[in-house]
């Protein structure tokens, strides 16, 4: 008997030394989750007796954690499920690290949880390293913004500069003309002329850009596919050099209301109708251009912008910004008809037709008031 006890104190000697030695606050808890051990580390940690634990634990938690930790805690007391969350927990010298908390309950043979076993690591360091790494990525973000911000101002200058070195040369002209003796009245007007119309071109220019990042809240409505789309068709056709392309359309008369930005989604379509006729710009064939529209399963409006033009190189990076093919373009019109599409809560994407040009589809939700029929 005496050698059993002391084999016994060697073995529990042992078990003790393993758990004190282990780098992680180890705890026991009854069924019940009052606690019934607690490891040197963890009162150490704490600076608390096994008494005052038991009595104001949760207070060691940052009060901003202390509520879901110990929600989780008696959810996994209450259905015996694993327990592991991660918090903050108070240090003796009063420093908050943060902790990663796992439990696990031990079973008798017919699945009576006799005991529940756990341990809490320090994971300060990881999880610092982690927010860091977080503010790093933020910063990165900021400065690619900017990037961005530099290079759009660089492609807008480019776009502005043409039509106004070309008022400049024909300014300079007229002045020339008028200090000839006798002064040409008939070239000074000429060359007026073209100033006043390259600085509509500029102005155009401008509108375009301004028109692109309108900002400011969006004002959603519930609006008519077939309003937008036939208001987006007669403004490309404004333009004189787009008049030429008939767009036809073909849009289902159920088609239910959509919950949108009027001014986005017509900005949207004219974009794509202007990219779809310059795509078929120096074609053999003739131009077509056909808008078509039903409803999914999925209670999303579809509308698709078909042409028989070039069609597509790639069908996704098209949509990056500053990617053109346009000696004139900037290349962002399909990055920013993008973003007013997700913005929606829909997708836009494009595919090569079979018998050649491109389609490009917006998918946008129906307006969740209505039903769908
Ligand atoms: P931009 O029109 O200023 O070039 P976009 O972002 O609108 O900018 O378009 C990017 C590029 O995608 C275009 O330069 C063109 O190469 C290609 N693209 C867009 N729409 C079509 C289309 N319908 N057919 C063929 N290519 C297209």
């Amino acid at each position: 008997m005496k050698k059993t006890e002391t084999a016994l104190q060697m073995r529990e000697h042992e078990l003790l030394g393993i758990i004190e030695t282990i780098p992680a606050m180890l705890w026991s808890t009854s069924p019940a989750g009052e606690p019934t051990h607690l490891s040197q580390r963890f009162l150490e940690y704490r600076g608390t007796s096994f008494e005052e634990f038991v009595n104001r634990g949760w207070e060691g938690l940052h009060p901003d954690d202390r509520e879901e930790s110990a929600k989780a805690f008696f959810r996994a007391i209450e259905t015996g499920e694993s327990y592991n969350v991660i918090h903050r927990y108070r240090r003796a010298d009063g420093e908050y690290r943060w902790h990663h908390s796992m439990g696990e309950p031990l079973r008798d043979p017919h699945g009576k949880i006799i005991q529940w076993y756990g341990l809490s690591i320090d994971i300060d360091e990881r999880k610092r390293a982690e927010n860091h790494l977080r503010d790093t990525r933020n910063k990165l973000s900021t400065a690619s913004k900017i990037a961005t911000v530099a290079e759009l101002s660089a492609s807008i200058a480019h776009e502005l500069n043409q039509p106004l070195m070309a008022v400049l040369g024909n300014a300079q002209a007229a002045k020339r003309w008028l200090a000839a003796n006798p002064p040409d009245l008939i070239e000074t007007n000429a060359s007026i002329g073209r100033i006043l119309r390259d600085l509509r071109l500029a102005d155009e220019t401008m509108q375009r850009i301004r028109a692109l990042f309108r900002s400011g809240p969006y004002k959603k409505r519930d609006e008519s596919v077939l309003d937008i789309i036939r208001e987006s068709i007669r403004f490309v056709h404004e333009d004189p050099k787009k008049r030429q392309v008939q767009v036809d359309w073909s849009i289902e008369s159920s088609l239910p209301p959509i919950w949108v930005d009027r001014i986005q989604i017509q900005q949207l379509f004219i974009n794509l109708v202007s990219n779809a006729i310059e795509a078929t710009d120096g074609s053999a064939n003739a131009a077509r251009i056909l808008l078509k529209s039903f409803v999914t399963q999925e209670h999303e409006v579809v509308v698709q912008v078909i042409d028989n033009g070039t069609g597509l190189q790639d069908t996704e990076k098209i949509f990056d910004a500053f990617v053109t093919t346009k000696e004139k373009g900037m290349g962002i019109g399909l990055a920013v008809s993008r973003s007013i599409v997700e913005a929606h809560g829909g997708r836009l994407w494009a595919e090569n037709n079979p018998d050649g040009g491109a389609t490009f589809n917006v998918a946008l939700p129906v307006s969740s008031k209505r039903e769908v029929h």
